[in-house]
């Protein structure tokens, strides 16, 4: 089967249901008037309140839609939580697990999300693990250790490939400032050499995205190196138009034969 690049929506606290339904619908249709490759799979990552709505009006397109977060619980006594069966009761096929805001403002640690990814993939969701290291990290040269830890400390003992890695530098989300093609480049090979020694050839299938800032003027640079399989996409994801201009960037080869050059 061929491997298409994922770009990916997380609108985060964004959009009420009503505002996320005139968004989607812009999206549906900006993507039949585009007439966009075929090489490309769209997801958006909609709040929980927007998906069921989002979900209908996704139903009959290509368009795939995930969460931005679940708990690690089947079910119980976890009042305000999502469980994974209730999101793949409305038809997800993704969902975001954490991302560096959770990390961060919800203090999620690396055993947390591991068992949310063991739980997604259990339930056949599959988890878009995103990682990534704050400005210090890399201003005193740990990306590269940082990386590794999270990424050997959340798949540890997993075996299944069902699997999407988001790399997210901290210091890029939301900032406006960019990982140059080159500086994510280098990460992306990194992993794709971390998931190469947990997985062996399997490892080929698992997307690596490349998110922090990512625009309709940089995606191009970014998109076209070659281990950066697509994006995670957060504030220009709000605006149809932004999202999906890189939804159509230009000059992206298929995967498969980029991989082979
Ligand atoms: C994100 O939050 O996943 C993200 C990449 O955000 P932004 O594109 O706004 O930097």
């Amino acid at each position: 089967m061929e491997r298409k690049y994922l770009i990916v929506g997380n609108w985060k606290m964004n959009k009420t249901p009503s505002q996320s339904e005139d968004l989607v619908k812009k999206i549906i249709d900006l993507k039949t008037r585009h007439g966009i490759s075929a090489h490309v799979t769209i997801a958006i990552c909609p709040p929980f309140t927007s998906l069921d709505r989002c979900a209908e009006w996704l139903k009959n397109t290509d368009i795939a839609i995930g969460a931005q977060n679940l708990y690690f619980e089947k079910e119980g006594a976890f009042t305000g939580e999502i469980s994974a069966s209730m999101l793949k009761d409305l038809r997800l096929t993704y969902v975001i697990i954490g991302h560096s805001e959770r990390r961060a403002i919800f203090h999620e640690t690396d055993e947390q999300i591991h068992q949310k990814v063991k739980i997604a993939q259990a339930s056949q969701l599959i988890p878009i693990l995103c990682v990534g290291e704050t400005l210090d990290e890399r201003e005193s040269n740990r990306t590269l250790t940082v990386i590794e830890t999270q990424i050997s400390h959340v798949l540890e003992g997993l075996t299944n490939t069902n699997l999407v890695i988001a790399y997210e530098p901290v210091w890029a989300i939301g900032t406006g400032k960019t990982a140059t093609p080159e500086m994510a480049q280098k990460v992306h090979q990194f992993i794709r050499e971390l998931l190469q020694k947990q997985f062996g050839k399997g490892s080929q299938i698992i997307p690596i995205l490349y998110g922090g800032s990512m625009k309709p003027d940089n995606a191009a640079d970014l998109l076209t190196q070659p281990d950066i399989d697509g994006g995670l996409i957060g504030g220009a994801s709000l605006v149809a138009e932004s999202f999906m201009d890189i939804v159509a960037t230009k000059g992206l080869s298929p995967l498969d034969s980029r991989k082979e050059s």
